[in-house]
């Protein structure tokens, strides 16, 4: 058996490459010749099956020591096809922070469908073990699955998967992960009791800010053909090329997440000794790699957050980063920032966002592979803007005052 770092590179090969090329070869054929009316080709219909896409799914199922790999057209894909192996009037347990185009998926599409979602803390393990278990008197029964954010976005609380998989195991229920924010580089979920593993592709594993893609990862052969199903009859299958993709940059994974963390934590650092940082927001903090152990996470990745303090506008800041783009998304080689209120969470309600710490303050940043000198310099100049944008929007006011008085306490 190999190792991680080997796997990344190398996969495992389907057998179908004779000309000894080290890159597996992309297959753009959508259909396969029989031997005979009477033979069953390996391949025979490309929404079935395709080597270029084999590849892939063998090698996420190895990645995250799954049985069964899938490749989809995009996170949400994989997430639709996940939550339709369930059956209208089942109920689904959801954690309650989770990305906003799965959250409208399942109140806007699912529950119309029928399945009943129901959304807790999972963090609080009485009001998880409350809402999985139902209440049987009152014709209640057991939720089906428990879905959940390893790393809750934007504000990076981390979730136990060993705790809450223990929980759904005890009344049946299957433990769904989205490890988008995680990767199996820093945590395997199957390896902690999990049956399901959902990656946006798109950001870590792809790595580049240039692909759509969804992987799911079942430790269940039979788990693993409710989703073939999915998969073959929705068709929302990944591409030849884009497969391709996908293995070159699962190939660096371990060494973009090095360096993504160790610009994390520089920028932390910096961040929390900066007078107009409120707070910051990264599990990689230090202090905190007692708290990661427990929960089975190797490392903090590579996203943070921060609130400005009150009267400076987080938009000041934003509007004038130049290495930093200004843009949605995460887990590719370049920097981002971003305002959530306004840019990534923008469709929760106000109070909704409020309640769960999304303040109209809190700025996102999914750091990238760049110079963290070159990271620190460019939040460090865009502060000093937005510094002197407070005041002169104070321009009137005894700024001194202010700040004696611990606005920027
Ligand atoms: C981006 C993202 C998704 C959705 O994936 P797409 O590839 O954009 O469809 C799902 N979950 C998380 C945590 C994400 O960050």
């Amino acid at each position: 058996m190999t190792r991680f770092n080997t796997q990344l590179v190398h996969g495992l090969p389907v057998g179908d490459n004779n000309t000894g090329a080290v890159n597996p070869p992309i297959y753009n054929s959508t259909t396969y010749a029989f031997e005979g009316v009477g033979a069953m080709p390996r391949y025979d219909y490309a929404r079935s099956g395709n080597p270029t896409r084999e590849f892939l799914e063998r090698q996420i199922a190895q990645l995250e020591h799954g049985t069964r790999g899938f490749a989809f057209a995009s996170g949400l894909a994989a997430i639709h096809a996940t939550l339709s192996i369930f059956e209208p009037g089942d109920r689904i347990v959801v954690g309650k922070n989770i990305y906003g185009g799965t959250y409208s998926l399942f109140h806007e599409y699912f529950s119309r469908w029928g399945l009943k979602i129901e959304s807790v803390d999972t963090h609080d393990f009485q009001a998880l073990e409350h809402a999985v278990a139902g209440d049987r008197e009152h014709g209640v029964s057991p939720a089906k699955a428990v879905y959940f954010e390893v790393l809750t976005n934007p504000l990076l609380d981390v979730n136990d998967v060993r705790g809450i998989a223990n929980i759904a195991r005890r009344y049946g229920a299957l433990t769904i992960v989205d490890n988008t924010f995680v990767t199996p580089y820093l945590q395997r979920p199957l390896d902690l009791g999990a049956d399901i593993v959902i990656h946006s592709a798109t950001k870590y594993l792809a790595g580049h800010s240039d692909v759509n893609a969804g992987l799911v990862v079942t430790l269940s052969e039979e788990v693993g053909n409710r989703l073939y199903f999915a998969q073959n009859r929705f068709g929302g299958v990944l591409a030849p090329l884009e497969c391709d993709a996908v293995r070159r940059g699962i190939q660096t994974l371990a060494l973009r997440m090095d360096r993504q963390q160790a610009n994390a934590k520089s920028v932390a650092q910096y961040l929390l000794a900066h007078p107009l940082v409120k707070t910051v927001n990264y599990p990689g903090l230090p202090g905190r790699d007692a708290e990661l152990r427990e929960k089975g996470l190797k490392g903090a990745g590579g996203v943070l957050s921060f609130e400005v303090v009150p009267g400076v506008d987080p938009a000041d800041v934003l509007d004038n980063l130049h290495v930093f783009r200004l843009a949605v998304s995460l887990g590719a080689v370049e920097s981002l920032a971003e305002l959530p209120c306004r840019m990534t969470h923008f469709e929760l309600p106000r109070e909704e966002r409020l309640k769960v710490g999304i303040t109209d303050e809190l700025v996102r940043l999914a750091i990238g592979i760049e110079d963290a000198a070159d990271l620190i310099e460019d939040l460090g100049q865009a502060f000093d803007i937005a510094y002197e944008k407070y005041i002169e929007r104070h321009a009137g006011a005894d700024v001194f005052a202010e700040l004696t008085s611990g606005v920027f306490a």
